[in-house]
């Protein structure tokens, strides 16, 4: 039981903390950032999770980073639980250990190693994997079975990835290889289905284990949304957890991703064209046990018998099942169906769960074949290659086969669902997704015994309901508390201007709309400064990019997806340190994560409110399913979510200072554009008249 004494002794913690911070001259103190600090203690000492808007510029990652070590701090659990700081983007990772973790260590609060950054599995190369298909790829013209996304790996690259990592001059995470990515990097990752972890002769050297090795010490684990939610994933299915941590106590700063990034990790799809192409293999597996009678005696010990790996049985029910698809019409320009509330025509139901039933004895075969031979060691060297072949045609063939019964199963399950058919030329596949990230982060985190505290902390996390949006979308407990922290940096310095345009970007008056921002648009863009221009899709960039380059000239107007973010930008700044001003151009998800401090932005220009259009079918179900209150329920809170994004991009830094365009006057003319604006951060507000 948490009693007074504890939140007390935590507070003090902090207070001592930013005592010592302060000694740092470098170290700015905000008010606010004690109060959030003890915020996340309260937090995590009371269990009670916490949503808190954190403005930029109000120093959240140090304040919810120290919350969190008072709380670890006067928990005292013993093994000591790392603390867990997820975020959504690399960006984010860079800042934590760049400039606020470096922080703390210089005020003595943490050492540099009590702090490590965890991957995912997938990220890291499999040495043993490596080798073997290396080999297999240079073995002159013998008879072996290699799968299409390993046969596509360049031999030279692989061999030479496999040389780095064995001289320790590389360490094995695919982000740090600096000469091209390699493709299908599946296929030579490291993977749970092949992994035999201690039993592996390269374990010491194994880079996935060695990651992992330094995870352990840590008392600050940052990692990302997907990962920990995967993770917890892993532990509801009564899996063995990727990270070192029993109980969780997380932050999930850039929180406001979060319902988002739940959906698709509780998504599932299969590809049926695939699973066909894979089925065959089960009759290859079977010829190899028919070959080596040495091999089949030693799997017949662990209860794998040859007829096992029969597909008869599953051929019949699952050409039925693809008949009946191939037979329901789809949206000629999606090329997909969605069932309307999530019910399935009551005979392709039906056809599901007589294939998932069929699958099952193949697919506990393949899962006992795959850890059978992690078991079997010191077998003869041509059994040991039978084996070997055999373990690669199993791995796909399983890999295919959980990947179709999981979704089939998800979606002939009760509950909510959105599920869908998606057919083109060839291609065949089933899709299902939880309809809301509530669906899924309730298990996960709210009630499950392991997850301990969670905080979760963004500058844009309120709508214009306040948190209800956000808490409803994540399903926080009602329990929860909320916190707005207040704006540091001087907005009145800077102005937010309403265009007066006569049209607005509504579809019905979209063409009057672009003639018209054709006009006016160049005419407020000074060709010396840094501007930003985002746009509400991609249709209307593209339409409107030409006439840009065409006023402005090609090389000054940067445009998102002819290069990557980090290129762009870097063209952008070296333009404008050039003094030749930049226009960088793109849609609302340029905004997200984009630092332009200073110069290099002065001008942010908004061309039109970013309500989405439901495309995806998930989106679309909740539309159907909210019909008129869709606007009012998801469009309009989603819009001023990311508007505040947007209009973030102009001050990143307390000195920066410079003016927004936005040019949809319904953001001044229509009462919930008002409600939008009064809640924009407190620049000087312009509206302009219309044009007579
Ligand atoms: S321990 Fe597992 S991941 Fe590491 S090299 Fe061996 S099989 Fe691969």
């Amino acid at each position: 039981m948490t009693t007074m004494t504890s939140s007390k002794r935590a507070h003090a913690w902090v207070d001592a903390a930013y005592a010592a911070l302060s000694r740092d001259r470098t170290f700015l103190l905000r008010d606010q950032q004690v109060d959030l600090s003890k915020a996340v203690a309260d937090a995590f000492l009371t269990a009670v999770p916490l949503a808190a808007e954190a403005p930029t510029g109000t120093g959240k990652t140090i304040a919810y980073l120290i919350g969190a070590l008072a709380a670890s701090d006067v928990l005292g659990e013993n093994p000591v639980q790392p603390l867990v700081v997820s975020t959504a983007t690399k960006a984010l990772q860079s800042q934590l250990f760049e400039k606020d973790l470096p922080a703390l260590v210089r005020a003595g609060l943490v050492m540099a190693n009590d702090v490590a950054l965890a991957k995912g599995k997938g990220n890291y190369l499999c040495l043993t994997q490596a080798e073997e298909i290396r080999d297999l790829l240079n073995a002159d013209g013998q008879e072996t079975f290699i799968d299409d996304a390993a046969a596509a790996v360049d031999p030279d690259q692989l061999d030479f990835m496999v040389d780095q990592a064995n001289a320790r001059r590389w360490d094995g995470d695919f982000d740090t290889w600096t000469h091209g990515r390699p493709k299908n990097v599946r296929s030579i990752a490291v993977s749970s289905d092949t992994c035999t972890g201690k039993k592996c002769s390269r374990y010491k050297d194994c880079t996935y284990f060695r990651a992992r090795g330094r995870l352990g010490g840590a008392r600050i684990i940052v990692a990302n949304h997907d990962l920990v939610l995967r993770d917890l994933l892993l532990a509801v299915d009564g899996e063995t957890s990727a990270l070192p941590v029993a109980n969780y106590y997380i932050i999930f700063d850039e929180g406001h991703h979060l319902p988002e990034k739940a959906i698709a990790v509780g998504a599932r799809e299969a590809d049926l064209a695939s699973f066909l192409r894979v089925l065959p293999k089960l009759s290859g597996i079977q010829a190899i046990l028919k070959g080596s009678p040495e091999l089949t005696k030693q799997l017949g010990a662990y209860n794998v018998h040859i007829d096992d790996f029969d597909r008869k049985p599953i051929g019949g029910p699952l050409d039925e099942l693809t008949t009946l698809l191939n037979d329901i019409e789809v949206d000629p320009d999606t090329a997909q169906r969605r069932f309307m509330k999530g019910e399935l025509p009551p005979n392709v139901e039906l056809q599901m769960k007589v294939l998932l039933a069929a699958m099952m004895p193949a697919m506990l075969v393949t899962a006992g074949t795959l850890a059978a031979l992690r078991e079997l060691t010191g077998l003869p060297k041509p059994v040991e290659d039978k084996a070997t072949d055999l373990g690669r045609r199993a791995l796909d063939v399983h890999r295919a086969f959980k990947e179709l019964s999981e979704c089939i199963s998800m979606m002939v399950a009760p509950g909510r669902r959105v599920k869908w058919l998606f057919r083109k030329d060839k291609a065949l596949s089933l899709h299902c997704s939880p309809l809301e990230g509530a669906d899924v982060l309730g298990p996960l985190l709210w009630q499950s015994a392991r997850t301990k505290g969670v905080a979760i902390v963004s500058a844009t996390l309120r709508d214009i309901g306040g948190f209800s949006r956000f808490k409803s979308r994540a399903g926080m407990p009602d329990k929860s508390k909320t916190m707005v922290l207040p704006y540091t940096f001087p907005y009145r310095n800077s102005t937010l201007t309403v265009a007066g345009m006569n049209a607005t970007p509504k579809m019905a008056e979209r063409k009057m709309f672009m003639g018209e921002l054709a006009l006016k648009l160049p005419t407020a863009i000074d060709r010396k400064e840094a501007t930003l221009i985002l746009f509400p899709s991609w249709a209307m960039l593209k339409e409107f990019v030409p006439k840009l380059r065409y006023q402005f000239g090609e090389d000054a107007v940067l445009v998102q997806g002819d290069n990557v973010v980090p290129v762009l930008r870097k063209m952008h700044t070296d333009r404008v340190e050039a003094g030749k001003g930049s226009i960088l151009v793109g849609t609302a998800t340029l905004a997200e994560g984009l630092d332009l401090p200073g110069k290099l932005c002065e001008h942010v220009i908004i061309v039109s409110l970013p309500f989405a259009v439901p495309t995806n079918p998930v989106e679309q179900e909740l539309s159907d399913l909210l019909g008129k209150e869709y606007f009012s329920k998801r469009s309009l809170p989603d819009a001023m979510v990311k508007l505040v994004q947007m209009v973030g991009r102009l001050l990143r830094r307390e000195t920066d200072r410079g003016r927004v365009t936005v040019f949809d006057r319904r953001l001044a003319s229509t009462s919930y554009g008002r409600q939008m604006l009064e809640q924009l951060p407190p620049f000087q507000k312009i509206i302009e008249k219309l044009a007579a």
